[in-house]
């Protein structure tokens, strides 16, 4: 058996016929038509007023921070248990990431927890739908909790795309901004981008002028407001658009293959496997608590059998250094490893891996 990796994006024929038309049209490569495209493709799936693309999802994150009056100083609920991005896009420009603790079931954050840590100075709450998945009292409690306490509510939906609350709500587009990856490992790919999405219209206005150096205009050179430059480039938008057409066949495959591992990994003791609701959403990676995790991770690596670590707790990253004990985001830290997730696999590989994970539990573990 050929090596299996963790993690691959998907591009085929498509993605490289749409660049090379591209090319053949002698365009300016910075975002165009293209980009409005896959920008309205975005839209139109999550069923959100605007899109509105960047370099990648952690500067979306940012600028949708700056977007809603977050500022230096101000104090952001982020979870413990996330891509060290969600608080780093806050930190860049002063606010201050405040960590909690996440849900042992879903590892999204735990909204009591949240309560306990609010001050006079917290602004808003990022709420990563981890892997896809809601939090256990709903995107609804997020959304009260907020008003009540004047929250900014952002989602970070890097790991979402294609997955609802379960009332038929696409993840990014309950908060004021949603924020999405096109990252390689992303469920879809431009090599990097991101996206925001989001029914207010003067929240898109500004993100649109935050991304062009907060140009009153195409292309003219007067401003109105201070903004940078986070533009997309039309040979990304090519591949986003092939991908796009490709996403609800992607995300069915997903699904299944999370069905395949359910049932390969049904009765091992040492492994779980984290639900998920797969009616309403989709899993990014396939995620486990093990016993014995690093052992685990070796043997399958002779195996040819690629796994990776899933997030340690972020307040406890050397970047960061916060005091606090926070259980499930340190268990996960410690016995938490995804599987290989990217869509390609075929159901012979996962039967392979799920014999192969078998054979390491019922033998002792070597
Ligand atoms: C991937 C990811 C990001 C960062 O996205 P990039 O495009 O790699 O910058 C942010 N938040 C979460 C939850 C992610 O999974």
């Amino acid at each position: 058996m050929d090596f299996i990796m963790q993690m691959r994006p998907w591009f085929g024929e498509e993605e490289k016929n749409a660049v090379c038309a591209y090319m053949e049209e002698d365009g300016f490569i910075t975002e165009f038509k293209r980009t409005e495209k896959f920008e309205k493709m975005i839209a139109e799936y999550t069923k959100a007023k605007h899109c509105i693309v960047v370099n990648n999802g952690t500067v979306s994150l940012t600028l949708a921070a700056m977007a809603c009056g977050i500022a230096a100083g101000d104090e952001v609920l982020v979870p413990n248990y996330t891509m060290i991005a969600t608080p780093n896009s806050v930190k860049m420009f002063g606010a201050v990431p405040v960590f909690i603790d996440v849900e042992e079931e879903t590892l999204c954050m735990d909204l009591e927890k949240a309560e306990q840590a609010l001050t006079a100075k917290t602004k808003a709450l990022i709420l990563v739908t981890a892997n896809g998945r809601y939090p256990k009292a709903g995107i609804g409690a997020f959304v009260n909790f907020c008003k009540k306490n004047n929250l900014i509510l952002i989602e970070d939906s890097a790991q979402s795309l294609g997955s609802c609350y379960p009332d038929g709500q696409h993840m990014g587009t309950v908060g004021q901004v949603g924020s999405f990856s096109f990252s390689a490992p992303k469920i879809i790919s431009t090599g990097q981008g991101g996206a925001l999405i989001t029914n207010d219209d003067e929240i898109a206005y500004k993100l649109r002028r935050l991304k062009d150096f907060g140009r009153s205009g195409g292309g003219n050179d007067f401003h109105d407001s201070i903004g940078y430059n986070f533009k997309f480039t039309e040979l990304q938008a090519c591949i986003g658009i092939e991908q796009m057409k490709k996403v609800s066949k992607r995300v069915e495959r997903k699904k299944e293959i999370y069905s395949l591992y359910k049932k390969g990994l049904a009765g091992i003791r040492g492994i779980k496997l984290f639900e998920q609701d797969i009616e309403h959403t989709v899993p990014w990676f396939y995620d486990c608590i093990c016993d014995k995790r690093d052992e685990l991770q070796t043997f399958l690596k002779e195996k040819n059998i690629g796994t990776r670590l899933m997030y340690g707790p972020i307040n406890k990253q050397i970047a960061y250094q916060v005091s606090g004990e926070h259980k499930v985001s340190e268990t996960v830290g410690k016995k938490g490893l995804w599987l290989p997730s990217f869509a390609q696999l075929s159901d012979k590989q996962i039967e392979y891996i799920c014999i192969s994970i078998r054979e390491f539990y019922d033998t002792g573990n070597r």
